[in-house]
């Protein structure tokens, strides 16, 4: 998740966002990736579906670690999939989105979601 991490100066006291870890609960830095699980509407069509929150994790152990508890807590068999971005490219499209609007492109069509939170944390 991106959470604040309190930090003692100096120069002064902060609290730092940053990506941590939702397997080993480090801090997550350079090689990393987001992950979410997600139903898909029929046939790539504009419709109503689910999405968890996204979670951070290290490549390689945590992110499979944490593949393996998403599937538990969102299974194939009621239509989830989990879907995985590298952290960067996460950072960039996020980014842009924080300075441009949905609404102005004007290609494009956005899916409604409802947003489901599990029952047990990672
Ligand atoms: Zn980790």
């Amino acid at each position: 998740m991106i959470e604040y991490v309190a930090r003692s100066g100096p120069p002064e006291a902060l609290n730092c966002p940053a990506f941590i870890c939702d397997t080993c609960r480090k801090q997550v830095f350079g090689q990393g990736i987001v992950t979410w699980s997600t139903t898909i509407g029929h046939d790539g069509e504009p419709s109503p579906h689910r999405q968890t929150p996204i979670y951070v994790a290290h490549k390689g152990r945590c992110g499979r670690a944490l593949e393996v508890w998403l599937e538990a807590n969102y299974p194939r068999a009621d239509g989830w999939i989990d879907l995985w971005d590298d952290l960067a490219d996460f950072t960039r499209q996020l980014a842009h989105n924080l300075a441009n609007a949905f609404a102005d492109d004007l290609e494009g069509r956005y899916h409604q979601h409802r947003l489901v939170h599990p029952k047990e944390t990672p």
